[in-house]
């Protein structure tokens, strides 16, 4: 079916490194996976990337807060990557790091081919330079007093008073947000990519808006690109060098001069793939020079500007290839729409979904229904996800095969029997659907697609109903239209299965395994499994989700005002007498709780224990040195093993109860207690939560 097998470069926008991933990059890229997994499933080829966003002031200054080398401080997000990846069953085939040789390569040769083009000019420009720390500060690092309303403590771009908008030395009595001083105003020279340049102007009219950007962001666009009152386009001249000290990439043959994050930043999809190349043992310039090669980026609707604008013209005119299209995802939403329930908070933590156990491709098939082509928001609301996962995704496509395949397994010896007229009729028009169902993937219309898909669904269920197996099952002579009846349920269940593939990966290998087939591609809907082909015995193919997940999924975290107004009010001794399950111990004075010494500690190793199901093995950092000054680690077991894996604490930082005496076990001796949170009721609400600092505190630090 596919005319001819095209290789494409894929990537999502790359995350900043100095946090965890958040529910809407989580979004982003279930998207770009589904459209990937479907791309290939139509025959093609794809490279699919991502990679952390490393550089630039903002985590400069985090890891120095932090006590850590810039370095550090990436590679400690980056280690934190994969479980949620893994557990979303979003299938980069490689994730790298814009602090990368590759990336400071590439991005070098940029630079270098855009200035040969006469499309880097170096100006002096004035900026505040914060005197004690010895640097340039950025914007957000500037506070003062607004120009327009006189609030006091504003950033240096805009007052959340009263919103205008201003440049930071319009501020009154501007101080450093890092340091206090009072910045200083110092001249620098500044490289900055002219974007206005006549050839920048004239490519960027053509490349956005000869169609194939989505309209509202063509719209938006062409606004930038316009000729201002000035006959010059808005979007001006682009500052791309900031003055060390800079965590970044230095910049060809100006000392002390770094890329602006946001220059090579984009690069990094390069960087990344020539990464994965390299590993392949693929040339980068060989692959990169194929004429047919198509490059998408899928982005939220927060970074349009760099990857219309900025993104095409650095390619283009430093002799490289400009995308094919940038796909823009709107954000998500979490129960907006649940005005009648506060009960449920409005934040979604993917990690917490995969602790709790939920299944990931419940997400993914939700994401999936919501998802157009257009550029909007969309809501997760929980209501919806439990029906839409339980009603259509279980009731109407899974329990197709439930329904069927017990009888092929007990009454017919595992094999498919024939297909009658009517049930063949059910079956081509499934089959007939598949050219607009791939369309529907190829153009990003998932909810189409799984409106269509349950649509058919739809369609065998009532063939199902007409034909009732139970029934024929009870009748005698009546064996051969059960097979019948039953067989085509089951080839019915294997088209569907297909088409909801790029969506539910795992499910489909599930089922693969029950067919005993290989998973295929789309075009294996016209290929049945024939009479005789022998099915295993089903097995039970998904959970359905229950209303505790999700009410343990949005627990709202403790609002510190109803602690407060909950103390101030003696009398309400209502639900809060018992939160978590249990009822809050004696009152303790200040000094009874100095006795316990908190600390941090870094899981320098964590493994399982052998013998025990409950315990892990946790090797700690405390900060503490032996009489050598040789560092000391400490040994603790922890009762944790039911609710985390060892690899996912290694490297983290917690809470250890650290005078705690010495308690000989059964496997050893346990030096502390590891501070972990669990409901009072564990059945009820099972969990067990090790407890992290936020990103700067450091082993040995007391907590008090
Ligand atoms: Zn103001």
């Amino acid at each position: 079916m596919t005319a001819s097998r095209r290789q494409l470069f894929v990537t999502t926008a790359l995350p900043y490194a100095n946090g965890r991933f958040h529910v809407g990059h989580i979004m982003e890229y279930i998207q770009a996976d589904i459209w990937v997994r479907a791309q290939r499933m139509l025959g093609h080829t794809v490279d699919f990337v991502g990679a952390d966003d490393a550089h630039g002031a903002p985590i400069m200054i985090a890891a120095e807060k932090a006590g850590v080398t810039p370095e550090q401080f990436v590679a400690a997000i980056a280690a934190g990557r994969q479980q949620y990846l893994d557990g979303f069953l979003i299938a980069f085939d490689n994730w790298h790091s814009t602090h990368s040789p590759e990336n400071t390569e590439i991005s070098q040769a940029i630079y270098r081919d855009l200035k040969a083009a006469g499309l880097i000019q170096a100006r002096t420009i004035e900026q505040f330079y914060d005197p004690q720390k010895g640097m340039f500060l950025p914007d957000r690092y500037i506070k003062g007093t607004c120009p327009n309303c006189r609030a006091p403590d504003q950033y240096g771009d805009n007052c959340e008073a009263c919103g205008a908008v201003y440049a930071p030395t319009e501020l009154i009595e501007p101080y450093s947000a890092l340091s206090g001083a009072r910045p200083e105003l110092r001249a620098s020279e500044h490289f900055f990519f002219k974007l206005s340049d006549a050839r920048c102007v004239a490519f960027l009219e053509q490349w956005t808006q000869e169609g194939r950007l989505q309209n509202d962001v063509a719209n938006k666009v062409r606004e930038w690109i316009a000729p201002g009152e000035d006959g010059r386009p808005k979007m001006g001249d682009w500052d791309i060098s900031r003055d060390a000290p800079y965590f970044g990439i230095q910049i060809p043959d100006a000392p002390g001069k770094y890329f602006y994050v946001w220059l090579d930043a984009p690069i990094g999809y390069l960087a990344s793939l020539k990464n994965l190349l390299t590993k392949r043992g693929q040339d980068y310039a060989a692959y990169m020079a194929q004429p047919g090669l198509e490059q998408y980026h899928f982005i939220g609707k927060d970074i349009i500007t760099f990857h219309t604008l900025f993104w095409p013209a650095m390619l283009k005119f430093s002799g490289r290839k400009a995308p094919d299209n940038v796909f823009v995802h709107g954000f998500l939403t979490v129960n907006q729409g649940e005005k009648m329930s506060k009960s449920r908070g409005t934040g979604l933590d993917p990690l917490k979904y995969l602790e709790l156990g939920m299944n990931p491709e419940w997400l993914r098939y939700y994401l999936a229904a919501k998802l157009s082509a257009r550029n909007e928001d969309i809501d997760f609301n929980a209501e919806d996800f439990m029906l839409r996962v339980n009603a259509d995704l279980i009731g109407k496509y899974v329990n197709i095969a439930s329904r069927a395949a017990g009888f092929i397994s007990k009454r017919f010896g595992g094999r498919l029997g024939e297909i009658s007229p009517d049930g063949d009729a059910l079956l081509t028009h499934l089959r007939d659907a598949l050219p607009a169902v791939t369309e529907l993937y190829a153009e990003r219309e998932y909810g189409k697609a799984v409106r269509e898909i349950m649509q058919l669904a739809d369609r065998v269920n009532a063939y199902v109903d007409q034909n009732k197996p139970w029934e024929l099952a009870k009748q005698t002579g009546m064996d051969a239209r059960l097979h019948d009846v039953c067989t085509v349920c089951i080839e019915a269940f294997r088209i569907l299965t297909i088409y909801l593939q790029p969506i539910l990966p795992k499910l489909a290998g599930d089922v693969a395994a029950f067919l005993m087939t290989p998973p295929e591609n789309f075009d294996a809907v016209t290929r049945p499994l024939g009479k005789g082909a022998r099915i295993d015995v089903y097995k039970h193919l998904m959970q359905r989700v229950e209303a505790a997940q999700l009410d343990a999924l949005f627990e709202p975290q403790v609002q510190v005002q109803q602690v407060e107004s909950a103390i101030k009010d003696e009398a309400n001794v209502g639900p809060a007498a018992a939160p978590g399950g249990e009822p809050l111990a004696p009152q303790i004075t200040i000094d009874d709780f100095a006795k316990v010494d908190l600390r941090i500690a870094r899981i320098v190793d964590c493994a399982a224990v052998v013998g025990s199901t409950k315990l892990l093995r946790l090797t700690l950092d405390a900060g503490e040195t032996d009489a050598q000054g040789q560092p000391r680690l400490r040994n603790v077991f922890s009762g944790i093993a039911s609710c985390y894996q060892p690899d996912q604490l290694k490297g983290k930082l917690t809470v250890l109860a650290a005078n705690l005496a010495p308690r000989k076990m059964k496997f050893g001796i346990s030096e502390g207690m590891v501070l972990a949170a669990s409901h009072g009721d564990e059945k009820a609400h099972p969990g067990i939560y090790v407890l992290e600092p936020v990103i700067g505190a450091q082993p040995g630090m007391r907590v008090r």
